[in-house]
């Protein structure tokens, strides 16, 4: 059996680049409810960027754990999240 593959289009959601701050949202972390989601800051900032309230984003982490529901796409009001 293979995961699922969840996609979060950055240029839409996080980054600082993208249309919506996720610490504005969170839409996708209430709604799943195996809770696989986690909201962190940017990893790949530069140091001096690392506190800078902009950077933030939403990663799909506990993949196995995905039931497939679809409602995580469904309630993004970027259409950010693609399921595979
Ligand atoms: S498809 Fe359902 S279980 Fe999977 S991440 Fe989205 S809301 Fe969670
Ligand atoms: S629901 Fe969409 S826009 Fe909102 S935090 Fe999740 S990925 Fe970002």
């Amino acid at each position: 059996m293979s995961w699922t593959k969840i996609t979060i289009d950055q240029s839409k959601c996080g980054n600082a680049t993208g249309g919506i701050d996720p610490r504005n949202c969170g839409e996708c972390l209430k709604i799943c409810d195996p809770a696989i989601f986690i909201r962190h800051q940017t990893l790949n900032v530069k140091p001096t960027n690392r506190y800078d309230p902009e950077f933030w984003q939403v990663t799909a982490v506990w993949l196995d754990l995905c039931t497939k529901c679809g409602k995580c796409a469904k309630v993004c009001p970027q259409k950010a999240i693609t399921i595979t």
